[in-house]
């Protein structure tokens, strides 16, 4: 009998750790980068070609340029600067001259990596120093001696790699020959051949290994728009499958303009709306008042006003006799929601609750006034979305920091209902290519303008060495009332990292520079109900500075806050600055907002910092940030829903996204679900990536 085992044949989706020379460990590093099988090897693309030939003569370059060039070592040299950093010069040649790489502060590991004689590939823009050219705090990569591997050997382009932990440039590029030797002849088209005939784009399997072994990279960028497109014509397949079987079609509550509770609030306004936000309720209304299904965006900068025209949104619905419902990310914003929201309704005939997470004394009367329906306005955490909540007649469901919520929790709560309208509210502008992306065609509404009591925040980036100055003009503002942020970008001192902690931070202000102020830590680690305890108190004013991590983001309302330090602002991403910053000038007075920087600062963070001083238009600051970061990192999480891309960039490839989707529609257009022969291909693959997806969008 033959008993042999079937044959299992090395393959794309095999794990990479089965390559000759990988194992184990190194697998480990690889999947720090991404990398699980063969087949993210052979995908994972260098971040630079190095010219072999190319190199740039010393004689020739001059300060200010930027260079990327081999060199040999010919001197290494440690010392003290007057001021007591750690100085390493690194001196390399190309025979005729000499150029100096500086690193400051550098790690203690640098000292022995360089060596006299070793080849040195860096990257950096030049500058001069007494008459000298030199690169402060190059890129750079030790270039192994390449002599046993032939085939690298004669090739004039090396790829380079991004590296994790102990691995080389030499191990990666070995590895990635490797798969390719072995399962080149196995990887698998999946762009239909009208559409690669369409853009004239290479096989998949051509264009891949050029993207690894190109003899002229000039043509990479053409070649990368191969990949780009691949994975917007799938994300795109996704929403024009949404549009296709939900888009215009679904039946939601057919809401009458009654000008009954809306008018009533219109009239006892504190203040007057301003036109942004009379447009966006225009068209929330219009919306609302329309047989379909709302689902819409409104996006507005922070402290543009959104709760307001939230809250006319609510009382629409339940001028019509239903009820309607607010989420909010945390029990404290939640807990000043429902503040505000029954402060305004005071006079009218609402009945407003509020719902948290947890068991307290008033929740079973809650949970009953919401299923009776006697409850009009419900204001809660996620316990909105427990499954023994039950509505009664839910006519609005109002998401506000939308993007704190995943998609999944987002579903849940439309789902409590039939069909009520959804408002997803959003203090991070999403720019127009990243919305299209993340929610296909949901509407959007822009509140694009603050309302006109706001004096624009001052924003001053200082040098950490000038601190005491900073401190002296925070003073001023102390004595005469007002309340200060400072943000660390960590919790508690760490050997790995130079960087101010809060901890540490909150001593040293407490009892060194504002003793005589009531000065409180509050951190990410502390239980929920302490920070909320800590937040109530600053919001008093019991609290005159509160030092802190980034837990303060979030939409908090204190118009008495008028300055924020961050420190180490060359951390922080500028979405995030740009949240930070929002946190004080909500009170009409002038507020200032001081970003500490830390040297060494480098050229991106640099350009956060400028942005940030230079506007405080949430949208631009958007842009910029995905331009600089990549979305990816934009919303921090995963739990966005967010599809995560490899090879595009959303603003940078916007032309491309277009392309996509208009095939994408053209396709369902026609053939909705991928029956016809001619999509096989497509269909295979694109079940392969979006099942998961789909049940989330379209079911
Ligand atoms: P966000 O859009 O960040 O959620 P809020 O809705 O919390 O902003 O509004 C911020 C502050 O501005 C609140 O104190 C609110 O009462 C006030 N506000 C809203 N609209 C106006 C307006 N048209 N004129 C003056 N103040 C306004
Ligand atoms: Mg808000």
């Amino acid at each position: 009998m033959d008993n042999t085992q079937p044959q299992t044949r090395t393959g794309p989706h095999t794990e990479v750790k089965y390559l000759k020379g990988v194992g184990e460990q190194r697998a480990r590093l690889l999947k720090n980068l991404g990398i699980s099988t063969i087949l993210d090897l052979m995908e994972f693309f260098p971040r630079d070609y190095l010219a072999r030939k190319l190199n740039p003569s010393i004689k020739e370059l001059r300060p200010e340029d930027y260079v990327a060039f081999t060199t040999m070592i010919s001197w290494v040299d440690e010392r003290r600067t007057h001021g007591g950093k750690k100085l390493l010069n690194v001196g390399v040649s190309d025979g005729k001259a000499t150029l100096v790489c500086a690193w400051f502060n550098y790690p203690t590991a640098y000292a022995t990596l360089f060596k006299p004689g070793s080849l040195l590939w860096v990257s950096g823009q030049l500058s001069e120093y007494n008459g000298q050219l030199q690169l402060m705090h190059p890129e750079f990569e030790l270039v192994e001696d390449d002599a046993d591997d032939d085939f690298w050997k004669k090739r004039e382009f090396m790829p380079i790699y991004s590296l994790s932990g102990n691995l080389t440039q030499k191990f990666i590029r070995r590895t990635v020959y490797a798969a390719f030797a072995l399962c080149a002849g196995q990887i698998e088209e999946n762009l239909p051949t009208g559409l690669l005939e369409k853009y004239q784009f290479p096989a998949r399997k051509v264009a891949l290994q050029k993207m690894h072994f190109t003899i002229n990279p000039a043509e990479i960028p053409a070649l990368k728009q191969r990949f780009v497109y691949e994975e917007f014509f799938y994300s795109q397949l996704l929403w024009a499958r949404h549009k296709h079987y939900h888009g215009e079609s679904v039946q939601g509550i057919h809401f009458a303009n009654k000008r009954d509770l809306t008018t009533q609030l219109y009239a006892q306004l504190p203040f007057k709306l301003t036109a942004p936000q009379k447009r966006v309720l225009r068209e929330i209304f219009a919306d609302m008042c329309s047989p379909r299904q709302m689902s819409r965006l409104l996006q507005g900068d922070v402290g543009s006003g959104k709760t307001i025209v939230t809250l006319f949104a609510l009382l629409l619905a339940v001028e019509n006799g239903y009820q309607a419902a607010l989420m909010a990310p945390t029990e404290l914003l939640a807990d000043q929601h429902y503040a505000n929201i029954s402060k305004l309704l005071a006079n009218l005939p609402v009945q407003v609750v509020l719902l948290k997470g947890g068991n307290y004394r008033g929740k079973t009367q809650v949970k009953e006034d919401i299923s009776t329906g006697s409850a009009d306005i419900i204001i809660g955490t996620h316990a909105l979305l427990q499954s023994d909540i039950e509505f009664d007649r839910l006519g609005c469901v109002a998401v506000d920091e939308q993007h704190r919520f995943g998609v999944l929790q987002r579903a849940t709560l439309a789902r409590k209902d039939k069909h009520p309208d959804l408002l997803y509210l959003s203090a991070t502008p999403i720019p127009r290519s990243l919305s299209l992306t993340v929610f296909g065609d949901l509407e959007v509404s822009v509140i694009d303008e603050l309302p006109p009591n706001r004096k624009p925040v001052q924003t001053l980036v200082r040098s950490n060495q000038k601190i005491d100055l900073v401190y002296r003009e925070v003073a001023r503002e102390l004595v005469s009332g007002s309340q200060v942020y400072i943000v660390c970008p960590l919790i508690e001192e760490s050997d790995k990292v130079d960087l101010l902690d809060a901890q540490r931070m909150h001593e040293y202000v407490s009892t060194k520079v504002f003793p005589q102020y009531s000065c409180v830590l509050l951190h990410g680690r502390m239980p929920a109900r302490e920070k909320d305890a800590i937040m109530l108190r600053f919001k008093a004013g019991e609290i005159r500075i509160l030092v802190s991590t980034t837990v303060i983001e979030v939409g908090l309302d204190i118009p008495n806050a008028s300055v924020m330090i961050v420190e180490h602002a060359e951390r922080f991403g500028l979405a995030q600055l740009h949240q930070l910053r929002g946190r004080v000038g909500r009170g009409g007075q002038q507020a200032w907002c001081y970003l500490i920087e830390h040297f060494p600062v480098g050229k991106i963070a640099r350009e956060r910092l400028n942005t940030l001083v230079r506007t405080t238009d949430g949208f631009l600051i958007a842009e910029k940030d995905l331009e600089l970061r990549g979305p990816g990192e934009f919303f921090g999480t995963e739990q966005s829903g967010l599809p995560q891309f490899r090879f595009a960039n959303l603003v940078g490839d916007q032309a491309v996204l277009n392309q996509a989707r208009g095939d994408a529609l053209a396709i369902i257009g026609t053939d909705p679900d991928l029956t016809a022969p001619e999509s096989a291909l497509v269909k295979k693959v694109y079940f392969r990536q979006y099942t998961d997806k789909e049940k989330l969008i379209l079911y």
